[in-house]
């Protein structure tokens, strides 16, 4: 473990079966190691965005166990936006100073490719200055399947309508024996990957996340960072990593053992470790609890997402982040817990200190 600690406080990059080995490390010591990375890095700020998250539809052809937000799984209330609906929220949402509509929806195969294309470039037309984060790889697989386009084609349709940036949503854990048995029939972690490689080299940005809490195993955590760690240094296009914490609500994936907070803890603390090579480290609060995650700034996370304003896919699931949290609440907290509130923008680019 010596060689390890040695290797981190070096600064030098440590394997799979190293960070494997960090879960038995002490808490406080493994928070400490992660911590003087972040602190090196960002020093004592913690960095949130204005946004709002539009979920467009819950109408949804694949069957994720994990899932309570489809209508087609423990969801009775199937509904579908219209477009004018769409820019009329982001509209609302940009007058209350969100810089970022973060658009992801189930895969409705009634829709259309119009409809999912149309939406943001209407927001985009009615709203030139917001930052369009849409479509999460899994729904970009889901397109060229249904409509039988390339993965290319897809992302060409994407950045001509408008969107800025791809969302980290739909990795879940890359271990396919793991995808098997949670999503199976949804994107392989290889064309995950492989789209995310794609938008990265059209100069875009895109973030990564990793489902954990439900029947994966820390190796398979570890794995799905290194493999995160590989494409970066290829492709250098993921501003964040987003760990987000199993939600157990209204499911049908049957977890027979939760996660303590300390193994979440660790978790980002390791990710923070061994992610050299990406940025920021988040802890969504949706799916951490805002009091978690406020913690986890001690423990290599910068970022705290957003206040958000509504979520829907979460807070079915049973997270309590269904109505976001106000703006003073949110820069107040981070105070309040010692660290330095920097509003950014999508790309990270600061804005505003409190
Ligand atoms: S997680 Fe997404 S893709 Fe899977 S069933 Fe739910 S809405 Fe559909």
């Amino acid at each position: 473990m010596e060689n390890i600690i040695n290797k981190i406080k070096n600064r030098d990059r440590i394997t799979q079966e190293e960070a494997l080995k960090l879960y038995d490390l002490e808490l406080l010591e493994l928070g400490d190691l992660a911590n003087s990375i972040r602190e090196e890095k960002f020093g004592k700020k913690s960095y949130f965005n204005v946004n709002r998250h539009i979920n467009p539809t819950n109408v949804c052809k694949d069957i994720c166990k994990f899932c309570a937000y489809s209508a087609n799984r423990k969801n009775p209330n199937p509904y579908t936006m219209s477009t004018e609906e769409i820019v009329q929220i982001a509209k609302s949402a940009y007058s209350k100073g969100a810089k970022e509509v973060h658009i992801v929806s189930a895969h409705n195969p009634e829709a259309g490719l119009n409809w999912y294309i149309d939406s943001f470039k209407k927001v985009k037309e009615a709203l030139p200055d917001i930052h369009i984060k849409a479509l999460t790889a899994a729904e970009i697989n889901f397109l060229s399947q249904e409509y039988h386009l390339s993965y290319d084609e897809v992302i060409d349709k994407m950045i001509e309508s408008g969107v800025d940036s791809l969302p980290g949503g739909g990795a879940e854990i890359f271990a396919e024996d793991v995808r098997d048995k949670i999503c199976k029939g949804k994107v392989s972690s290889r064309d995950w990957l492989l789209i995310h490689k794609k938008w990265h080299s059209r100069g875009k940005k895109s973030n990564a996340t990793m489902l954990f809490g439900h029947i994966e195993g820390r190796e398979d955590r570890v794995n799905h960072m290194i493999r995160l760690r590989e494409l970066q240094d290829e492709s250098g296009g993921f501003n964040c990593f987003i760990p987000l914490v199993y939600q157990r609500d209204n499911n049908y994936l049957k977890v027979d053992k939760f996660l303590t907070a300390q193994e979440i803890l660790k978790t980002y603390a390791i990710s923070r470790i061994v992610l050299d090579n990406i940025p920021h480290i988040k802890a969504y609060w949706a799916t951490s609890t805002i009091n978690l995650a406020l913690i986890a700034q001690e423990f290599g996370c910068d970022d705290l997402d957003g206040t958000i304003q509504k979520e829907s896919i979460q807070s079915a699931a049973g997270a309590n982040s269904a109505n976001g949290l106000e703006l003073e609440t949110f820069v107040n907290l981070i105070k309040n817990s010692g660290f330095d509130p920097v509003e950014r923008d999508s790309l990270y680019n600061e804005l505003k200190r409190y």
